[in-house]
């Protein structure tokens, strides 16, 4: 066994040792340093550091990273090192450098999901910038970094090294294309799994835009939330407040749900629907709302719609798919009605993601209560909930569908929104995701706990609703 004043083994020879011997030099004179301040020490997750000294034969046995072995062994030096004479410099100490409240890493997944927010800011409304789709220049647009970002980005790499894995913070590009990634994968951190957040992705693989999770999480760290959302709805929104508060809530209601229910629309359809709308109303949501289906959807002249939900169906190696997220995730590919193309158009890309994907199960659930005899709402008063049973009705239910049961309680715990205003507050969970998440509905509840808000599945929610 190595003395207090030995240099310690080498850690490329025997890691454990190096670090059995490194701990007992720096608590030297110290009353205890524990494991898992020796990793706060030296900027390391408590659990990476008990990989590191794991015999090498074990499964979970990981090798340092080199940073991390001449960290250590700087520490160790200066500890060693005699004061210099008649200095009288106060031996040092590690609890010094110990911050327990801050640590950083804590704060990683927010302060990237605001990197995301920003740099998706810069692309989509900077003007000029375009999207160019591939892996390693996902957003050609991004260009100016702040100091925000460039702290998110040490982290990442931080964090990343700690962990022994390569550097994937240094090159935004390179990040960028990771955050279409689960967290959990590329950034196997306790603090990740902790929050519920292994499962999240910042930035939707297929469209390129900062995900609904994303944006939660970006909440309060200086982010943008909803501004996308805020620039294509303020014009409708002010379209409706030249009406009376009924009107209005009734205009709301009925183009909500015209667009859930037709992502894809021929012109003389949605001119049918339009006719019946006030004028203001009218030419916000032709101008603004739907566009030309794009060419690369399109199969020669023609477009094949789901039949299910409406929208386009792409072709895939192994047949058409339809392009709605929430649709594919319940539903077989089911090819309905086959139109001549240049009649199409399609919803934009933000009601796509904000009123369409999370649509798709608020009228599934509203079409199965209707079936049982309720009257059901949705939207009433402009949104204050996705729907209710009724004016009067103690039931208001708001579906949601992150893919972190924890964020998602988190989040109606400190905002419940709408749902305050009802007796029976529900949540309710589409099937697919309660199937896909194990214990969706109970880690939600944990979340919960002490809210009057009961979360619930979609087929739950029927059930326990039962017939009017
Ligand atoms: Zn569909």
């Amino acid at each position: 066994m190595p003395t207090k004043s030995a240099p310690p083994p080498d850690a490329k020879s025997d890691q454990k040792a190096f670090l059995v011997a490194a701990k007992r030099i720096l608590s030297a004179g110290k009353t205890r340093l524990t494991w898992d301040v020796l990793a706060a020490i030296l900027g390391v997750e408590p659990r990476a550091m008990k990989t590191y000294r794991m015999p090498a034969a074990s499964s979970d046995y990981r090798t340092m990273p080199k940073l991390l072995v001449e960290k250590i062994e700087a520490l160790v030096a200066e500890a060693q090192a005699p004061s210099p004479a008649g200095a009288a410099a106060p031996p040092r100490d590690p609890y010094v450098d110990w911050k327990p409240r801050s640590d950083p890493l804590k704060l990683l997944p927010a302060s990237l999901a605001a990197l995301v927010i920003r740099q998706a800011r810069q692309v989509f409304m900077g003007g000029g910038a375009t999207m160019v789709s591939g892996v390693d220049r996902l957003w050609s647009g991004v260009s100016g970094l702040g100091d925000e970002d460039r702290k998110a980005m040490a982290l990442v790499s931080r964090a990343r090294l700690t962990l022994g894995l390569s550097d994937v913070g240094a090159e935004i590009h390179q990040l960028l294309a990771q955050c279409t990634k689960p967290l959990g994968e590329w950034l196997p951190l306790p603090a990740v799994k902790e929050a519920g957040l292994n499962a999240v992705c910042l930035i939707d693989a297929e469209d390129y835009m900062p995900t609904l999770e994303a944006e939660e999480l970006s909440e309060g760290f200086g982010g943008m939330t909803g501004l996308l959302e805020e620039q294509v709805f303020a014009a409708f929104q002010d379209s409706l407040s030249k009406h009376s508060a009924k009107d209005a809530n009734d205009y709301y209601t009925a183009v909500r749900t015209f667009v859930v229910r037709n992502p894809v629309a021929t012109r003389k359809q949605l001119l049918k629907f339009l006719a019946a709308l006030p004028s203001a109303v009218w030419a916000c949501i032709e101008q603004q709302f739907y566009e030309p289906l794009p060419g690369a959807l399109v199969a020669g002249e023609t477009a094949t719609l789901c039949g299910h939900c409406n929208n386009v169906m792409t072709a895939q190696p192994g047949g058409l798919r339809c392009m709605t997220a929430a649709c594919a995730a319940e539903h077989a590919a089911t090819p309905g009605r086959t139109l001549p193309a240049a009649d199409l158009l399609r919803l934009n890309r933000s009601l796509r993601k904000y009123w369409l994907e999370p649509g798709i199960d608020e009228i599934r659930l509203a079409d199965r209560l209707a079936a049982r005899g309720h009257t059901v709402r949705m939207y009433p008063n402009r949104d204050m909930v996705d729907l209710d049973l009724g004016e009067g009705s103690p039931v208001g239910i708001d579906l949601k569908a992150y893919s972190s049961p924890e964020l998602l309680g988190e989040r109606l715990r400190r905002r419940p929104g709408g749902l305050k205003n009802y007796k029976t507050q529900l949540l309710v969970i589409p099937d697919w995701m309660a199937r896909r998440v194990p214990h969706y509905v109970e880690r939600v509840s944990a979340c919960l706990e002490g809210s009057s808000i009961r979360a619930l599945t979609l087929s739950d929610t029927v059930e326990v609703l039962g017939h009017a």
